[in-house]
């Protein structure tokens, strides 16, 4: 029985062909900058993303990690979400490792901060306060793909009281796809981009800081810093080359099997929000999200456990597994959950 694994669009394995794109790669000590697949990834999405230069990160985490550093010094400040993957998933590295203070701002229900509650968190220049340095958002976010015309206007309010602005875009191909609009209009007005192989578009390992040529020199150091220096890395951004290539316009195939899946599960009397993008949440009884975990295993599906669950397609599911899926969630509210 072939797995159905709704748990995240992490969990992907590398297809047969990006195994042999991995084989294939040419390689060189990518600390010395001798790579030319590493090389090659990051000018080509560079290039995608309107960007003058990449670099090629280990994880996300990291990514965005080493773009803070980049961006703030320590005693300097960022303003970003509640929700803001930065901030609350990411082992609280901007300050612990950075030192630099987070200014979370609660996020409105389409993920975006207020534009008057970002500009009353920029600080006045004073030695009571830390120097307000940069604005950090999340496209998408809980899956929603945030409007083009407010990253605008916060990019450029941001711009305009002297701040400098990072996209946690490790969905960014997903907002592209959602929005109908090219990947380069999610990223514009941004200084510095961080975007994800690793999730929907299928590869194993990798993400991508984009930026400035000055802004990519200096990231080197904090990821050399944080352990990011890699070696024959070629091997993984191969992964990274081939899943731009064949991976990014099918995204629009997980959207429309979220969509399904959400309609399903509304169907069967479910509480249901989304689909967003390639994630659908549903709310459950706790005496029911107990037991719907193993219920599910033993019918080939992975679910996390949780009253509010995240369900996400990516591209090991395919319409039968959605079906499945429906099914074994049919099954358990006809059974009464046991
Ligand atoms: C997954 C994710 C990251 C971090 O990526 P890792 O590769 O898991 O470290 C950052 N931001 C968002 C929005 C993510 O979903």
């Amino acid at each position: 029985m072939t797995l159905i694994d709704l748990r995240s669009d992490t969990v992907t394995r590398p297809s047969a062909g990006m195994r042999r794109a991995m084989a294939d790669a040419e390689v060189g000590d990518d600390v010395f900058g001798d790579d030319p697949t590493v090389n090659r990834l990051q000018a080509v999405l560079a290039e995608r993303l309107g960007f003058e230069a990449g670099l090629f990160m280990p994880s996300g985490t990291q990514s965005n990690l080493a773009a803070l550093m980049t961006h703030c010094q320590r005693g300097d400040e960022y303003i970003v979400g509640q929700n803001a993957h930065t901030y609350r998933y990411e082992g609280g590295g901007a300050a612990v490792l950075g030192s630099i203070q987070p200014q979370p701002i609660d996020n409105e229900a389409d993920g975006t901060l207020p534009l008057d509650k970002i500009a009353a968190a920029i600080k006045p220049d004073d030695p009571h306060f830390a120097r307000t340095r940069l604005l950090a958002l999340e496209n998408t976010i809980g899956g929603k793909p945030v409007p083009l015309a407010y990253c605008a206007q916060a990019t450029a309010l941001a711009h305009g009281r002297g701040l400098a602005t990072h996209l946690d875009g490790a969905r960014l191909f997903n907002a592209a796809v959602a929005l109908g609009v090219e990947p380069r209009a999610v990223a514009a007005g941004f200084d510095s981009v961080s975007v994800c192989l690793s999730k929907g578009l299928g590869a194993p390992v990798g993400s991508v800081l984009l930026g400035s040529r000055d802004f990519i020199a200096r990231a080197r150091r904090p990821r050399k810093m944080l352990g990011g220096g890699l070696r024959q890395a070629g091997v993984l951004a191969a992964t990274g080359l081939y899943a731009l290539k064949h991976n990014v316009a099918r995204l629009a195939d997980d959207h429309a099997h979220a969509q399904r899946l959400a309609d399903g599960l509304r169907a069967l009397g479910l509480n249901v929000d989304g689909p967003h993008t390639n994630m659908v949440f549903v709310q459950w009884k706790p005496e029911q999200a107990a037991s719907l975990q193993a219920f599910m295993a033993e019918r080939g599906v992975l679910v996390l456990s949780g009253a509010r669950l995240r369900l996400v397609t990516h591209l090991d599911v395919d319409t039968a597994g959605v079906e499945r899926a429906l099914a074994a969630f049919g099954e358990f509210l006809a059974r009464g959950f046991q």
